[in-house]
């Protein structure tokens, strides 16, 4: 069986489009899917869409959060519900061709690969500084982190049960799926696939919230920066040390001019923005660890269809 999940948030428009052209395409590949939308608290009529394609489609299944818990929750509870032998992992805006399915399913399928993800060849359509930066992200995260992040790699994946087992059971609560993936490894194959727009709405990623979100990447997946303002710190108490015995040196042989204001200051500007940058970086680990010990549920769900099938096979 396969299973395809698909968060959605405010994709009344795309919803529609989504499904008829991912049911053709799995129809023709394999008898046994399910498809499993998660509402991640859309406000627009996505649930009422769901209830509806639930209604007269038994592969439909739908689990609707009480509000927006983001796209990694939404993902975190697509694998914790998918039943299939094959996960699919797609958006709703049909940026991910659902036409692929067929060669990922194949390569899973019959070529033993255990995961096979779409990769992006190029960044047309982008804007030239969000390049830049996704550039510039992913140099910086390959060299000080374990898990290997891929540049231009998508969420569009197939796993086999394996390895969906396995990401469940990365249970963290600050997650960050394409870290994720590159930290449980597997066997991976890389489709090329050209950028494609949006078929409606609009993407709900601001420059700055995915700006945020790659610091959130690196905190998840590397504790570098850490060891990076210790050596800092030692630095400046080097350089203190030597320039304090020059001081004392000098004010032997020649005395105590009182002059050197402005080092003074200089020195105190940059000492002080040291530390208080060393103090933001630990903060944010902190922050982290405090997050995770509360151990707060990854998201709630306020309605689904899926028990309902299930007594209704009861009966
Ligand atoms: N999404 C979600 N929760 C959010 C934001 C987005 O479930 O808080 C879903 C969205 O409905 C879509 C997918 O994640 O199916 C990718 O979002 P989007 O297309 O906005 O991102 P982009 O493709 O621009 O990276
Ligand atoms: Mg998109």
């Amino acid at each position: 069986m396969i299973s395809i999940i698909v968060p959605c948030f405010n994709e009344q428009e795309s919803l529609p489009l989504f499904y008829e052209e991912a049911k053709k395409v799995l129809e023709g590949i394999e008898q046994s899917y399910e498809m499993l939308f998660v509402n991640d608290g859309s406000s627009d009529g996505t649930l009422d869409i769901l209830r509806e394609l639930s209604e007269k489609d038994t592969a439909v299944k739908y689990l609707s959060f009480s509000r927006n818990f983001g796209k990694e929750s939404a993902m975190y509870a697509g694998l914790q519900h998918a039943k299939g032998d094959y996960v699919v992992m797609m958006d709703a805006d049909l940026q991910h061709p659902p036409a692929m399915l067929e060669e990922m399913y194949l390569a899973i399928k019959e070529e033993g690969y255990d995961v096979v993800a779409a990769r992006r060849v190029s960044r047309k359509g982008e804007p030239l500084i969000r390049s830049l930066f996704s550039r510039c992200f992913y140099r910086i995260i390959n060299k000080i982190s374990s898990a290997e992040f891929v540049d231009g790699a998508s969420d569009f994946r197939m796993f086999s049960r394996k390895v969906v087992d396995a990401m469940v059971e990365m249970g963290e609560y600050n997650r960050f799926l394409k870290g994720i993936f590159g930290w449980v490894g597997f066997k991976t194959k890389w489709v090329p696939y050209e950028n494609v727009e949006r078929v409606a709405g609009g993407t709900s990623w601001s420059f700055w919230k995915l700006f945020l979100y790659s610091l959130e990447g690196i905190i998840a997946f590397s504790t570098v920066p850490l060891g990076i303002i210790s050596i800092i710190g030692v630095m400046f108490f080097v350089v203190a040390f030597v320039w304090m015995i020059g001081i004392i040196v000098r004010t032997l042989i020649w005395g105590d001019p009182v002059a050197g204001f402005p080092t003074l200051a200089c020195m105190l500007l940059l000492i002080g923005g040291s530390i208080q940058l060393s103090l933001g970086i630990i903060g944010q680990y902190l922050a982290k660890t405090y997050l995770e010990t509360k151990r707060r549920p990854h998201y709630i769900i306020a309605e689904t269809n899926e028990r309902k099938q299930n007594e209704d096979k009861q009966v």
